[in-house]
């Protein structure tokens, strides 16, 4: 019988992760070697409370050995205290368990005090992640075609599209933290992770450190503020939307308090995932 994605990426040794939507109306069964990622990446009102967020671990089989992520959003001071008591609650029963900061204060709370293996999330990486960037990569050969632009004055020209240079196209497929200072920086804490949306355009790294986690299939473009003032009275709740917009390449969909698109951009060979540092791949809760 034909491998999996799944098993073939386990054959590999790249570690599997699955999003558990903690307000989801199941709990779905995981594999105790499979990690498992809880929380909210965007609305610090959406997160899980403390014996919310310990009753989903029990009932997934939760013990000690379970490879465990909480995914935390960026964060208000209110928030940030918040989310660390729900943080502290969780450690004392999982000491192993890991934290995916997208919020400075919180990192920096953390990594000063020690507490619990930690990682970048995805909004702190900047990592580019617009779907149209794909069309300024010449060799990707998706560039759009030229079109004539009328002028109110009657007069018309040519738009060509002109592909990005050497240095232009480098910087869309970094990963704004890869920079050996800030490796370094936060080598001195224990942050050797990064969370990353995609290799649409191909991934650049220095090589440096990072290890990446590759989330799949949903990219986050843009986080909305929240309006909450307190669990259960948030607005970012609701309905997914589909939104389509003139120049871009997919449907972009608005969930929660974010747009944003979903894809698979993988190369078929795992084995350029782990030349990339890419040791887990993380499967949303709609993949
Ligand atoms: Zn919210």
């Amino acid at each position: 019988m034909a491998m999996g994605k799944r098993d073939r990426a386990r054959a590999s040794g790249i570690e599997q992760a699955i999003w558990v939507d903690w307000r989801g109306p199941a709990v779905p069964n995981v594999a105790p070697n499979v990690r498992v990622y809880l929380g909210h990446e965007s609305c610090e009102h959406l997160l899980p409370g403390p014996q919310e967020a310990l009753s989903l671990v029990r009932r997934l089989g939760g013990s000690q050995l379970r490879p465990l992520s909480l995914v935390t959003p960026f964060l208000t001071q209110d928030g940030l205290a918040r989310t660390r008591r729900l943080i502290d609650a969780l450690l004392a029963h999982w000491s192993e368990m890991e934290i995916v900061c997208n919020d400075w204060g919180l990192l920096w709370d953390l990594a000063t005090g020690h507490a619990g293996r930690l990682a970048l999330g995805r909004l702190l990486v900047g990592q580019s992640l617009d779907p149209r960037i794909v069309g300024m990569l010449a060799e990707l050969g998706q560039a759009p075609a030229a079109r004539v632009i009328h002028h109110v004055d009657g007069t018309a020209c040519l738009l060509r599209y002109r592909a990005a240079s050497t240095e232009a196209a480098a910087h869309f497929r970094a990963v704004s933290a890869d920079q050996a200072e800030m490796i370094d920086f936060f080598a001195g804490f224990g942050v050797e992770r990064c969370e990353i949306s995609h290799l649409r355009h191909g991934l650049l790294t220095s090589g440096r450190g990072w290890r990446y986690s590759l989330h799949r299939p949903w990219i986050p473009l843009s986080v909305q503020r929240c309006h909450g003032s307190a669990r259960g009275r948030c607005p970012c709740r609701g309905e997914e939307q589909v939104w389509s917009a003139r120049g871009f390449p997919v449907p972009l969909i608005h969930r929660d308090n974010v747009v944003g698109y979903r894809g698979h951009f993988d190369p078929a060979d795992d084995s350029a995932l782990i030349g990339l540092g890419i040791d887990r791949i993380v499967e949303g809760p709609d993949s």
